[in-house]
């Protein structure tokens, strides 16, 4: 492995720190040259003057029609469909519950195209990680009932690996589900009232809201009721089922806990209009500006329309956002085929005009500088115990180290919340649980019964803001064993430093940044680095990552590290912040 001097920048975020000698030495080694390889990477048509056809088919009049349409016209335009395109465009993902049925009755996994069309029913075969399902759910606003937690963990044991995943949508998981199992697990999701439809493939994925809605006394309005709702308009909408892409909504009701709106499709952001600013047409009162477009994976955060809604006119407008993308966005290219590319090939002006047609009226146009954006964001509210809003109640953010519980700690949950709350537990994008309405009086006995599960409210600034994707221990993807890694990297940290600051380190497994590496103070990127005659676990290592009021994309420092390097490199990194930081200077600062 050759060895390079560091560069200015890579100097400047370790400078001042006293390496020892393993960890100088672990540094001094690292390749500055990428040596990654990273993970995995005629139809006839007639269309206008009546019915349009495919191969002589006429297609369906329905909702359906939009995207077969779609497809029709770039077909018609001389384009060719992607091969996924052409897979939706043979089978309607939507009516292969039969298939999935005889399926799993003889044992037996998707093959070739049904392996993306099975992901329509939230059903991801996740060869070679693991012979096995992934099965993904929806939970609007990340919302469950204890009944239903203490039913998935039964479901776990019963049909998949006996765990439960939270993920970065607020959502859950469950993992290593044998063949035979597949239906299992649909009829028990169904049976908890819990809908996986839609939750993988071109699909809108789970709408995410503020996890404190209703009980955060610096909101400035509950988001969970229109992530529900936006929801329900999609599982009763087919139109919204024919996308081009996957697709992610948010609503963030300017609270404690960001709901990361920035990083998704569409975001929907409560701002405020004073008095001092209202006037006739633009009553004072709380709005939602309507953000695109964000995507950081491929490092674009969603950007403001100038669009403001009133609450009630959210769903409505995502509908149509959602039917304009449908018609408009690459079928030829998986690459370019997100809302980010519709926007920067139309622009902003173009696309609100494209709304405004589909919707048949014209949206709300406002300065930006009329409204009062809160920036009420606690980075640690998502743990610990917290006052609400309600006089005498708490809620307790639970620290679920990179996501996952056991089933016999989801029924730990499911009874903590149902002696002590009010039965409802909620997923946070940072992987973790909050159990709301707690009395005052029972906080310590909660704390105590967290232990006796084997969790805890405690949590290190570290161990607080470690976010992992699945991995290479269940994603064919992946490029390195992401939740072991965070892991380590959060007790080598935690064995060598007390943070007053919260530093978070998302730890992504390749370039589809389900950990969001890009907006983390450190951000990592797993790839596969050679080392001698092998290839060997690694990561390129990103800074300076923020979102919200701090936004910004990390710069990539180092590249192809190998992991047995990275907890030495990123202690040195953050000793040189500690050491050089001026009075309480935030790691991003
Ligand atoms: Fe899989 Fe992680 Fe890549 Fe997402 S980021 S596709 S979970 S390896």
């Amino acid at each position: 492995m050759s060895e390079k001097p560091f560069s200015k920048e890579q100097q400047q975020y370790i400078a001042g720190f006293a390496f020892g000698a393993d960890v100088a030495r672990a540094v001094n080694r690292l390749p500055m040259v990428s040596n990654c390889v990273a993970g995995p990477s005629g139809n006839s048509v007639t269309v206008g003057g009546g019915a349009a056809t495919v191969d002589g088919k006429v297609l369906p009049v329905g909702p359906e029609r939009i995207a077969l349409q779609a497809q029709a016209d770039c077909i018609a335009a001389g384009k060719k469909l992607c091969k996924e395109e052409k897979a939706k465009q043979a089978k309607n993902p939507l009516d292969m519950w039969d298939e999935i049925q005889a399926r799993s009755d003889a044992n037996e996994f998707p093959k070739g195209d049904d392996v993306f069309l099975t992901k329509f029913h939230g059903l991801f075969f996740v060869a070679p990680a693991q012979n096995s399902f992934m099965c993904r759910m929806r939970l609007p606003g990340g919302v469950l009932h204890s009944r239903q937690l203490r039913g998935l963990a039964d479901l776990s044991e019963k049909s998949a690996g006996g765990f439960v995943d939270v993920t970065t949508r607020a959502n859950l998981q469950l993992r290593e589900i044998p063949a035979d199992h597949a239906m299992n697990i649909l009829y028990g999701l169904r049976e908890l009232d819990i809908i996986s439809l839609g939750s993988g493939g071109d699909n809108i994925r789970n709408c995410t809201a503020s996890a404190l809605s209703g009980i955060d006394p610096s909101e400035l309005i509950e988001t969970i009721p229109y992530a529900k709702r936006m929801h329900h308009y999609i599982v009763n909408h087919r139109e919204m089922y024919g996308l081009p892409r996957k697709f992610n909504i948010a609503f963030d009701g300017g609270g404690s806990i960001s709901a990361l709106d920035d990083t998704n499709d569409i975001g929907f952001h409560a701002v405020q209009v004073t008095d001092e600013n209202a006037n006739e047409t633009l009553p004072a009162g709380v709005y939602f500006q309507l953000t695109l477009g964000g995507i950081t994976g491929h490092k674009d955060f969603a950007r403001d329309t100038g669009v403001l809604l009133r609450p009630e006119e959210c769903v409505e407008v995502a509908g149509a956002i959602v039917r304009v993308f449908v018609k408009n966005g690459d079928r030829t290219d998986r690459k370019k085929a997100r809302l980010k590319y519709v926007l920067d090939d139309w622009g902003f002006e173009k696309f609100i005009q494209a709304v405004e047609t589909e919707m048949g009226r014209d949206l709300r146009k406002v300065d930006s500088s009329l409204v009062v954006i809160p920036d009420n964001e606690n980075r640690q509210a998502h743990v610990g115990v917290h006052p609400q809003k309600q006089n005498g109640r708490q809620y307790v953010g639970v620290v679920l180290p990179v996501g996952r519980i056991t089933s016999d700690q989801a029924r730990g949950l499911s009874d903590i919340a149902e002696t002590y709350g009010n039965g409802e537990i909620r997923c946070t994008v940072w992987q973790n649980v909050l159990i709301p309405h707690i009395r005052d009086e029972d906080v310590e006995e909660v704390k105590a019964k967290l232990d006796l599960i084997g969790l805890s409210c405690d949590a290190s600034s570290f161990r607080a803001g470690l976010v992992a994707c699945t991995g290479s221990a269940g994603c064919k993807f992946a490029g390195a064993d992401t939740k072991k890694h965070a892991m380590i990297i959060a007790e080598t940290l935690e064995s060598q430093f007390e943070l007053d600051q919260p530093i978070n380190i998302h730890v992504t497994g390749c370039h589809h940044s389900c950990a969001q590496h890009y907006i983390g103070d450190i951000g990592l990127q797993a790839c596969q680095v050679e080392q001698g005659d092998d290839m060997v676990d690694g990561y390129h290592v990103n800074v300076g990552g923020g979102w919200g009021t701090r936004k910004a994309i990390a710069r990539l420092l180092f590249e192809s590290v190998a992991f047995s390097d990275i907890p030495a490199l990123i202690t040195a990194i953050v000793g040189g912040y500690l050491q050089g930081r001026q009075d309480n200077e935030s790691f991003v600062d």
